[in-house]
């Protein structure tokens, strides 16, 4: 079917505006329908079409909600849950889960790089901070962050040189002056990817790294799950990215690609989880109710996990350096 007819045939509040938009990688506007997305986690209303380019097979959402109105699909539940202190007898589990991540991410970078006091550090979507001020304590780092939006009340986050707004409009971060980039999450949120790759390029120093941490549309999960894989979570997610259109992206911005992972800092058993519960529940996942449930699946397919990064579960990682 055509993307067109089969968009109209969606269900979305009229308030909502939508753009077409020609393909991130290779310019095509011909694309035909993949798959249907909703907004699984917090259960706002909307049906967002996802398509591939029928000239080099991207798959993104087309058409897209207009970026003056993705703003209200961030504000949610989840910020806030972010910033929730108790949560009862699994306060210290949360707590822990949660600084694991941000572990996780300085256990990754550091198979690639040794950042010390003299280093510069830039976190591309960088929420609240929270893995800036690691880099900080442990390593000494100074640490810069973008994000298009501004949580200013989050504990130390004046202690950040924080940069408001899209990321490839930041006229004020220095050209050649960032040792390691990091984007956890950012690049498949992104309205412009491969005007933030080629950002990103120009703000490396020579001997930079650059690492991308995204969703792996050729994963286990995501067949398993289809288009209630998490990995979709609509409408945020302008491009849901496999491994080969990750790399030609990044190789089309002229870097290279010094490793590719088939797993990232963030727990793949998240996916796995909230997959289930889409599945099972529909959209609309309240968090108080299901970080028990969340700890004790865990907890049962702790052997399984311990293979993660041989199972292609979910995540995918690129390391990437400015081409000598
Ligand atoms: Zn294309």
């Amino acid at each position: 079917m055509n993307a067109r007819t089969s968009f109209e045939a969606l269900s979305n509040p009229e308030r909502y505006r939508f753009e077409w938009v020609p393909c991130y990688q290779c310019g095509e506007t011909k694309c035909e329908p993949l798959l249907v997305g909703e907004e699984d986690l917090t259960g706002k209303e909307g049906q967002f079409q996802y398509v591939s380019c029928s000239s080099c097979g991207l798959s993104y959402q087309n058409p897209r909600i207009h970026l003056d109105q993705i703003a209200e699909f961030y504000d949610s539940e989840y910020i806030a849950h972010r910033k929730k202190k108790n949560w009862g007898i699994l306060t210290p589990l949360y707590e822990r889960a949660m600084s694991k991540h941000d572990r996780e991410k300085i256990k990754l970078v550091s198979n690639y790089m040794q950042l010390n006091a003299e280093s510069c550090v830039l976190d591309v979507g960088c929420a609240v901070g929270t893995f800036l001020l690691r880099v900080k304590d442990e390593l000494g780092s100074a640490i810069s962050g973008v994000d298009f939006k501004d949580d200013l009340s989050f504990p130390r986050f004046d202690e950040i040189d924080f940069h408001n707004g899209l990321f490839y409009e930041q006229d004020a971060l220095v050209p050649e002056s960032f040792d390691l980039i990091t984007m956890w999450h950012f690049l498949e949120h992104c309205y412009d990817p491969a005007r933030s790759l080629q950002k990103a390029k120009q703000l490396l120093q020579p001997e930079g790294r650059l690492i991308i941490e995204v969703p792996r549309l050729d994963s286990r999960t995501s067949k398993w799950f289809g288009p209630k894989w998490p990995g979709v979570q609509a409408p945020q997610h302008t491009v849901l990215f496999d491994r080969a259109h990750l790399e030609q992206m990044v190789e089309q911005a002229d870097l290279e690609i010094v490793e590719h992972l088939a797993y990232g800092a963030f727990p793949s058993y998240f996916y796995i989880f909230a997959g289930n519960y889409f599945r099972m529940f529909g959209k609309g996942m309240n968090l108080d109710r299901i970080v028990a449930p969340y700890f004790l699946g865990q907890a049962l397919l702790f052997p399984y996990l311990l293979f993660e990064r041989k199972l292609n579960l979910a995540m995918q990682t690129i390391v990437c350096r400015r081409k000598p």
